[in-house]
């Protein structure tokens, strides 16, 4: 009965166990939550389904809070493995921890220095930080950012290898910065390559990304490191 057709899908392809809060992709296979959102993590770019190959690049644009578990299936297991789902529980709660997640914000103050008809003078500081981080725990995730301003400074590429990550300069007009933020290795995470256009509004502005990093879940010793 339905029993023998739960024993042949309830391990997750990934993990290999009892599926945990199990959810299916739209190719219809179906993993541990946790497992998808790390195999979606640790895919930079092209993201196939490791059973079929169909194109999951789709799940790169969702945030992984937008995926839920079916919760037919979530239950049916829960009822069915009552011990080996709850030890499942506990394991994936232990292994969310190694989860962080981080809101990086980028932007700009800005401050009018001087203005006549010919000559407008502004300072403008770019930042790039962690909410509600400390700048010095921002050095434990990012390694340097590499900064492209408009060709007409001198230089127009900077490298800020060590937080705080800001840059003032004085200027006359508003652009577009280029940004690569590289991570420390230990994160393995490739570069994150983004834009920010400069603002000469009164307040501060900026845009927020969420991140998640990954911290290594192997036998190696920096596992004390937050
Ligand atoms: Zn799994
Ligand atoms: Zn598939």
């Amino acid at each position: 009965m339905s029993g023998d057709i739960l024993v042949s899908y309830r391990d997750c392809p990934i993990c290999l166990k009892l599926l945990f809060e199990p959810v299916s992709t739209l190719c219809g296979h179906t993993f541990c939550l946790l497992c998808l959102e790390r195999f979606i993590l640790t895919s930079n770019h092209t993201l196939q389904c490791p059973i079929c190959r169909e194109d999951l690049t789709y799940l790169h644009s969702t945030s992984s809070k937008h995926l839920k578990a079916n919760s037919i299936l979530h239950n049916l297991f829960r009822q069915e493995y009552v011990k080996e789902y709850d030890i499942r529980q506990s394991e994936t709660e232990n292994e969310r921890k190694n989860i962080i997640k981080k809101r990086l914000i980028i932007g700009n103050r800005h401050q009018l220095l001087s203005y006549d008809y010919d000559y407008t003078r502004h300072e403008w500081t770019l930042f790039i930080k962690f909410e509600n981080d400390h700048q010095k725990d921002v050095g434990q995730f990012i390694k340097q950012i590499i900064v492209n301003l408009h060709p007409t400074f001198v230089p127009s590429q900077i490298i800020l290898d060590k937080p705080p990550f800001r840059l003032t300069r004085i200027g006359w007009a508003v652009f577009n910065i280029s940004l690569s933020i590289e991570f420390h290795a230990k994160w393995n995470k490739s570069d994150l390559v983004t834009n920010w256009f400069l603002s000469f509004s009164d307040a501060d502005t900026q845009k927020m990304m969420e991140i998640e990093f990954q911290k290594s879940t192997d036998n190696t010793t920096n596992n004390t490191v937050l």
